[in-house]
């Protein structure tokens, strides 16, 4: 049995995450401290593991008390996940995100080298090529800057690693550069919790739907796309959850290499929210708006190298993904 940390496992991926290390025979010792999840996530997801995890509550920037916490365990690998991820509220406090995120990672690396942990996958975005030239990311597509602090974070999570890689040091890293996970479990017991109003397009839809918001606004009709609204690549969360066990059974064949981790196609928003209606059968009311500053128009990934090299790619289509968030939108309002 393979003891993986998961940093942020009860987080909106993590969960996830942990439900398919679990599946897959691994034993996740996750650290988290629920600051941006819940007690009633950290129980469904011990329901749908049959508790075979470990769960320790402890602020990742507390060195100490995360070594001390961490010393009894014999860990192989590291699955780092704990970080703030809203774009919005990372330009209003830009300091709690560089703090958090960066200082998050530099003492899960600190960690690795004292316990000789060899493996590490990383959680990133595709907010690492900025504003592309190509409609469609490859690996090897340059990176730019992003336009947040929050992708600041990650395009430098990126640079910490590389510059950790430059010692010779037995390290193995992977970094999955996320493109836009949707959806949840579909036993609906684990989803996406949104504090306040959402930020991100799919709650804000299931919100829509559920009557706790009168309507929503696509940001922008006049993008260079075929409808003028934006592309992006929604992948399911259960197929990002997978793509990290395929992480790391894979990790340790090159010392550091970037995945990206989504379907491969492009969707355009309209599309999104009528296929949203199509499956739930419910109208979202919607209105258009200004478009949203430091959006792109289009990015969808190139998932070659993920099928070829890590032996993953997406299995589940956007209707399940749609279906399972509006399964689980109805269940927190049934709990609320
Ligand atoms: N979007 C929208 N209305 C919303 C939220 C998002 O039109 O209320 C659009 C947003 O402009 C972008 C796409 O939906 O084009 C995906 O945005 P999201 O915030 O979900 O993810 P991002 O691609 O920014 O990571």
């Amino acid at each position: 049995m393979k003891h993986v940390l998961v940093t942020g496992g009860i987080g909106y991926i993590g969960s996830h995450t942990v439900v398919s290390l679990v599946e897959q025979g691994f034993h996740p010792v996750v650290v988290d401290d629920l600051r941006n999840s819940s007690p009633t996530i950290l129980t469904a997801v011990g329901k749908l593991s049959n508790d075979l995890f470990t769960h320790i509550s402890v602020d990742i920037c507390d060195y100490k008390a995360l070594k001390r916490v961490l010393s009894p365990f014999s860990l192989d690998a590291v699955i780092h996940f704990a970080a703030y991820k809203s774009v919005r509220e990372s330009f209003d406090i830009p300091l709690h995100y560089y703090q958090n995120n960066l200082t998050g990672l530099m003492n899960v690396l600190e960690l690795c080298q004292t316990f000789k942990i060899r493996k590490f996958v990383f959680s990133s975005s595709c907010t690492v090529y900025g504003s592309p030239n190509e409609r469609q990311v490859f690996e090897n597509t340059p990176k730019q800057l992003p336009e947040s602090p929050y992708g600041f974070t990650k395009w430098m999570g990126e640079q910490i690693l590389a510059d950790f890689h430059r010692n010779p040091t037995p390290f193995q890293t992977i970094c999955l550069r996320y493109f836009n996970p949707i959806g949840a479990h579909p036993s609906g017991l684990i989803g996406e919790l949104s504090v306040g109003i959402p930020n991100n397009l799919v709650p804000y839809i299931t919100q829509t739907a559920a009557g706790i918001r009168k309507h929503l606004t696509i940001f922008g009709n006049n993008y260079p796309t075929p409808d003028g609204t934006c592309i992006r690549d929604f992948i399911h969360v259960c197929d990002v959850a997978d793509a990290h066990v395929s992480a790391l059974k894979h990790v340790g064949t090159k010392p550091l290499e970037a995945f990206n981790i989504g379907t491969g196609k492009g969707t355009s928003v309209l599309d999104l929210v009528q296929t949203f209606m199509a499956v739930s059968g419910l109208d979202v009311p919607y209105r258009y708006g200004e478009r949203r500053s430091g959006d792109v128009a289009e990015i969808f990934a190139n998932v070659e190298k993920s099928k070829h090299e890590l032996g993953w790619e997406a299995q589940r289509t956007l209707e399940q993904a749609l279906r399972d968030a509006w399964n689980w939108e109805q269940r927190l309002q049934q709990h609320d």
